[in-house]
């Protein structure tokens, strides 16, 4: 390993022994200071954003007001780390929540600020360090994130940026300093990087892909639905994990909603992603682009039809595509991450439901209708950490956010967040 990495590793170490004698409570006022910097730089902030990963401006602006919100949550939270008391005939009879260490964060490009600050934020209110693998176009975000804190007064050691590619992940985790992984990434980042983590015996937290569902069932508010699907779809060009990806309609109300939704949707025409105006531009990286291309060929060559044709118009830049496709389409098992939508028709609730579970992913899905039954019919039986109702999926400080099946495991956000990177530790006895 490079001298500078094994450094910062051991540097980080050393903070954590002192950081963890940090009360909760002054932890707290760090974050407050920090999410007001952030605040007040969101245009700064966006603009780095922007210029790595080509989002529309103003939502990367969007991205880091948002950050600096949900900071100011754990800011504010109340302290579940308290050590607990357990009635029991015994004189010592308590739970103490220890922070674990220094723990790797490995990140990707399509939030370059909210992912990291979402899984930093807890783990670091919770007394741990935080050294960052950030995907490989995003580092200006990542050492943008590390001036922040060190600009805020937190110590030294308390986060850092370390760039490096992904290949370096392996040693860096195997390193003694290092105590616990999260990655929020693709399955194979996930499952390498979670296996390297489970034969060195440390906790790992994986935030993966999803391939949502959209449901709008025949007593929906269509013209709400078909405004709000088009966003959900295609905000940062389709590259949100929990971007409604397959949009299930209920037959009886196929002609009334499409014509709607295709409306919606085509307003999505891409733009100069540093004007504010811009709700589409351009993918990532080429070869992300090239990849969706090939994955729209296959969902054509297994007999997917095409409503709106996907149109590569530079490198990076697509007119939105729409395909309808049908039940046993290999490409239902896979992930389209970027402006490609599908449209499934199903004949009743349980088809739809059917049909929405039939996926390796169980991140997020939405469902729109109006009947109490329905809704929680749909509750109960869809297969993923979220079930939005009536509205698109967006993540929520206050609320937990992580999946089932294939993507992945943990919890992210909320107070549950605070206990992923500590042990429960047990004192009993008189
Ligand atoms: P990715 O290729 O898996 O990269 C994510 C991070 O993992 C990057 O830092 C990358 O580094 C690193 N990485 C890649 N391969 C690795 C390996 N073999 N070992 C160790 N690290 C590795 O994913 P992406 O294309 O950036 O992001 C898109 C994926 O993330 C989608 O599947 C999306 O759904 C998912 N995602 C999930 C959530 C969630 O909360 N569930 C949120 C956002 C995104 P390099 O850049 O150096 O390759």
């Amino acid at each position: 390993m490079e001298q500078l990495i094994e450094n910062k590793l051991i540097t980080a170490d050393k903070a954590f022994s002192e950081w963890k004698k940090v009360p909760f409570e002054d932890r707290q006022k760090l974050i407050a200071k920090a999410a007001e910097i952030l605040k007040n730089n969101a245009e700064r902030f966006g603009k780095i954003i922007t210029t790595e990963m080509n989002k529309p401006i103003s939502q990367s602006i969007a991205e880091v007001e948002k950050s600096a919100l949900m900071m100011n949550y754990y800011a504010d939270a109340e302290n579940i780390l308290k050590p607990e008391k357990v009635d029991s005939e015994y004189k010592y009879s308590e739970i103490h929540y220890v922070p674990k260490g220094v723990i790797l964060g490995v990140m990707p490009w399509n939030f370059p600020f909210w992912q990291v600050l979402r899984f930093a934020i807890p783990a670091i209110l919770a007394g741990n360090t935080v050294v960052l693998k950030h995907a490989s176009i995003c580092f200006g975000s990542g050492n943008a994130i590390e001036d922040m804190f060190l600009e805020t007064g937190f110590p030294k050691g308390i986060f850092q940026n370390l760039e490096v590619g992904h290949k370096e992940v392996r040693e860096i985790l195997e390193h003694d300093a290092v105590k616990g992984v999260s990655l929020t990434g693709s399955g194979r980042a996930g499952g390498e990087v979670a296996s390297i983590a489970g034969l060195n015996i440390k906790k790992s937290l994986l935030e993966l892909g999803g391939s949502d569902a959209f449901i709008v069932l025949d007593d929906a508010d269509l013209e709400k639905a078909a405004e709000v699907g088009a966003q959900a779809r295609l905000q940062n060009c389709g590259q949100t994990c929990v971007a409604a990806k397959r949009f299930i309609i209920d037959e009886k109300i196929e002609d009334a909603f499409l014509p709607k939704f295709i409306e919606e949707y085509k307003k999505f025409v891409p733009a100069d992603p540093m004007d504010k105006e811009t709700k589409i531009s351009g993918m990532a990286r080429p070869d992300l682009a090239d990849d969706l291309e090939k994955q729209f060929q296959k969902a054509l060559e297994n007999g997917a039809e095409i409503i709106i044709p996907l149109e590569r118009i530079s490198d990076i830049e697509f007119n939105p595509g729409l395909i309808r496709v049908k039940e046993g389409n290999p490409i239902l098992q896979e992930e389209l991450f970027g402006p490609l939508g599908m449209v499934m028709i199903a004949k009743n609730d349980e088809e739809a439901l059917q049909m929405a579970n039939d996926i390796p992913f169980g991140l997020s899905n939405s469902v729109w209708t109006s009947d109490k039954d329905r809704q929680l019919f749909f509750i109960e039986n869809l297969e993923s950490g979220t079930v939005n109702i009536n509205r698109m999926t967006s993540s929520d400080p206050r609320f937990p956010f992580g999946g089932t099946k294939a993507s992945g495991y943990g919890t992210e956000l909320s107070l549950l967040a605070l206990k992923e990177f500590v042990t429960a530790k047990t004192i009993v006895g008189n």
